[in-house]
């Protein structure tokens, strides 16, 4: 047998990834499944996106760009960050990468290794605790919670320092719950951040456009005192329905950037030329499908939530962003693997546990509303007969 490296014992995966695999194979066995396991949206690109990386392939824009990204991509980045948040980002602190995930492997690996520690949200999204322990550092897990609708609270963030921690991570709207955490929380956080200089943040913004109920996005990087510790995770994957285009980026301070891009030169050399320029179409063209589709979504959450509460043995609080729902299927005596299990083989209707978002997410399954209403409204039916009849 070979002889693979330690820490490959450690990686960990994204279990949704397994979940659309078993669903793709029952469907190849003539099952019927409704997928709301997947967390990405059911749109198309817009047309005028993809007409921009149509143009930059006839127009011989073939070759390696520059390895933090093209640099009108990086100004339109850095315009874009202003409009939404008046935040003055150099555009040589952006560094483009194929796909949100990448700022995160990147600032991970920067700062995890034996002796450090973590602190990542749980539940959350699985790759952050997998790639904190690849690095062998100590992942120290931030319980969010039900009854904070699932935001961070800062003082038990803040109580989780020590001096060994390297990096926080935060994530807001959250994957897989779809909490948003409050300004003020945040600002808390900013404040308590003060007595720890030597602390950096990692904040994963990638559903920054994809809130509810009139709520605003409050982005770190609207607080200019974090400038030389925050790392910025943001992409074009959820915003721009273009997750297979594998476009992200990330606002480095300025003295990562440098590291930043010689992890980008020794993994990915540059993102795809085409996709960059759709990527500058993306930004600076108009944002009506960008509204389109979080009222879609918004219609989506509304019926998903309200109908949840009305199944027996199941609770489901408002989740303020992203596109997913957690809710809390405690009572019906049911692990969340055994939920995520029956529903995919017995009801055909893929969700995913819970516990694969870590430890703090047993009792709970993650459906996300990236898909139509029909088929939500027939998802529900079969999850309401089954668990009707399981517990
Ligand atoms: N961060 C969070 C919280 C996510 O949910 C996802 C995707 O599911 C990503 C990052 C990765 O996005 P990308 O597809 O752009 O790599």
């Amino acid at each position: 047998t070979l002889q693979q490296a330690n820490a490959m014992s450690r990686l960990g995966t994204e279990t949704a990834f397994e979940v659309l695999a078993r669903a793709k194979a029952l469907e190849a066995q003539g099952r019927s499944i409704i997928n709301l396991g997947i967390g990405q949206p059911d749109f198309l690109t817009p047309d005028h996106i993809v007409e921009a990386a149509v143009k930059a392939l006839h127009d011989g824009q073939h070759g390696y760009t520059p390895a933090n990204g093209i640099p009108s991509l990086r100004e339109a980045v850095s315009a874009y960050l202003h409009k939404q948040y008046a935040a003055d980002v150099d555009p040589s602190r952006v560094v483009v990468v194929p796909g949100g995930k990448v700022t995160m492997f990147f600032a991970i690996l920067m700062f995890g290794e034996p002796g450090a520690e973590i602190i990542y949200p749980n539940p959350g999204f699985p790759i952050y605790e997998s790639m904190i322990r690849f690095t062998g550092a100590k992942p120290v897990p931030l319980p969010l919670l039900e009854k904070n609708g699932f935001g961070f609270d800062a003082e038990t963030l803040l109580s989780l320092i020590t001096v060994k921690t390297r990096l926080i991570i935060l994530n807001s709207p959250a994957n897989p719950t779809g909490g948003v955490t409050e300004k003020s929380e945040i600002d808390n956080l900013v404040r308590g951040l003060e007595a720890f200089p030597k602390v950096a943040i990692l904040s994963d913004e990638i559903y920054s456009r994809l809130l509810y109920d009139g709520r605003k996005h409050t982005s770190l990087l609207s607080y200019p005192e974090l400038e030389d510790r925050l790392i910025l995770l943001e992409g074009w994957s959820k915003t721009y329905a273009m997750t297979g285009w594998r476009m992200g980026y990330g606002v480095w301070p300025k003295q990562l950037v440098e590291g930043a891009t010689r992890l980008a030169v020794n993994s990915n050399s540059c993102v795809n030329a085409a996709a960059q320029f759709a990527g500058i179409a993306a930004l600076e063209g108009p944002q009506d499908s960008v509204d389109g589709m979080q009222r879609a979504f918004d219609a989506r959450r509304r019926f998903l939530v309200e109908r949840l509460n009305q199944i027996p043995g199941v609770s489901c609080v408002e989740p303020g962003g992203a596109f997913y729902a957690f809710p809390n299927i405690a009572n019906t005596g049911l692990t969340a693997k055994q939920v995520e299990l029956g529903l995919l083989d017995q009801a055909g209707v893929a969700t995913i546990a819970g516990t694969s978002f870590g430890a703090h997410g047993e009792g709970y399954v993650r459906l996300s509303y990236a898909n139509s209403m029909e088929n939500i409204e027939i998802a529900l039916q079969r999850i309401q007969e089954w668990l009707e009849s399981h517990q």
